[in-house]
């Protein structure tokens, strides 16, 4: 049986020893070393990566209290250096330490059990046994567990005999195990767990809480700690350098400067709207000056579907009775007419646009298609043009 390495010791990420066994199963290699600091998936804590001599270790898991490392290539060598990815160990273990110190407090301050724990390289979360939690209860929760980290209390590790258990304050006891692997936090809690640990709580650095979400009727609580959170505070604190360069303004002053300019968004807006709304007057003038009233056809360079609406109305207000009207800008074409004619302009579009690639629908007086180049528009014009009997 392999010496796990990082159940006495979590700080070793480098060492020397010797391949005991190698199994090949669907093109990967399952190692088993004499020693091992490779931690394999469990508990929550995802497993180390590395290196065993020269081969990447792409997974590590344990079956039957043994481990195995998973790698893409036979290593021929008996004797081997192995390193482990120290900063993803350390992730890991703030992260592990981290859980315990807070799901400690949840319960500590407002009898909140922790359901389950889970760790990627993009989230941490708890989900706990409670159906809300408050801003103020989070706040205090995030105050209270950095305070712990602060107050720097030693984190023991050591195995009790199963029947020694009660002796302790020990919420949940892993079923079917004998003897017990403890991880006590000094003066906060006694925790049966596998995984690693901090030596004290300061090595967790910092947690922050970042947000909840219902999940199944619980709350499933994110958080962050120690080089994690720096590395999400960098980019932050970098994202809000850019934002304040870009909008020439403070950072206090970066909210405030963007309501602003949201404001002044839609006041450019409603500008434009009025103003469209009158070169949609002139402009439907104009195309039945041109066209006459009967049928009108027009295919713009630069309009939206939602302005194609706008000069679509006007003709109608304008006696208008076929209206087709296309944009380039998003070869989109809009049929409309008057509901004096027998035509249905949704059936147009349903029967005839796909011989065009086109794909749209709606009703007798009005309907939409959207084709996928504006040679295709066009050729679909025409055709409606000559070959639909209208
Ligand atoms: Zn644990």
């Amino acid at each position: 049986m392999t010496e796990k390495l990082f159940y006495t010791d979590p700080k070793v990420f480098e060492w020397t020893t010797e391949i005991t066994g190698v199994f090949e199963h669907d093109d990967l290699y399952y190692v088993t070393l004499k020693e091992t600091a490779f931690y394999p998936e469990g508990g929550g804590q995802p497993a180390d990566l590395g290196w065993i001599g020269n081969y990447e270790v792409i997974d590590c898991i344990k079956k039957d209290e043994e481990v195995f490392h998973v790698l893409n290539t036979k290593p021929e060598e008996k004797v081997v250096d192995c390193k482990i990815d120290h900063y993803r160990r350390i992730d890991h273990t703030q992260h592990h330490s981290g859980q315990h110190l807070l799901s400690a407090i949840c319960l500590d301050l407002f009898g909140i059990n922790t359901l389950s724990f889970h760790l990627s390289n993009e989230t941490a979360t708890i989900d706990l046994d409670v159906s809300s939690l408050s801003d103020e209860q989070l706040n205090k929760i995030e105050k209270v567990v950095n305070d712990h980290i602060v107050a720097n209390h030693k984190v023991n590790v050591f195995y009790i005999n199963r029947d020694e258990a009660e002796k302790y304050d020990i919420r949940k006891i892993p079923e079917g195990i004998d003897r017990l692997r403890i991880v006590q936090i000094e003066n906060i809690e006694y925790n049966a767990c596998a995984g690693t640990h901090v030596n004290s709580t300061s090595e967790i650095g910092l947690l922050k809480l970042l947000k909840t979400e219902k999940m199944k009727g619980k709350i499933r609580l994110y958080f962050i700690c120690g080089l994690r959170l720096l590395k999400d505070y960098t980019e932050k604190h970098q994202l809000i350098a850019d934002l304040s360069k870009l909008l020439t303004t403070g950072q206090d002053l970066l909210l405030n400067q963007v309501e602003k300019l949201k404001e002044a968004n839609k006041e450019k807006e409603r500008n434009y709207t009025t103003l469209f709304n009158q070169y949609a007057d002139l402009l439907a003038n104009q195309i039945i000056k041109e066209q006459g009233k009967e049928k009108v056809y027009q295919i713009f360079q630069e309009l939206t579907i939602k302005e194609l609406g706008i000069v679509s109305q006007k003709l109608l207000e304008n006696e208008a009775q076929l209206i087709v009207l296309g944009t380039k800008n998003e070869n989109k074409l809009l049929i409309t007419q008057s509901g004096n004619l027998s035509i249905d302009c949704g059936k147009i579009v349903k029967e005839e646009a796909n011989k065009y690639n086109g794909k749209g629908g709606g009703n007798a007086k009005r309907a939409q298609c959207s084709f996928t180049n504006e040679q295709s528009l066009e050729q679909f014009v025409l055709h409606i043009k000559e070959k639909i009997n209208i």
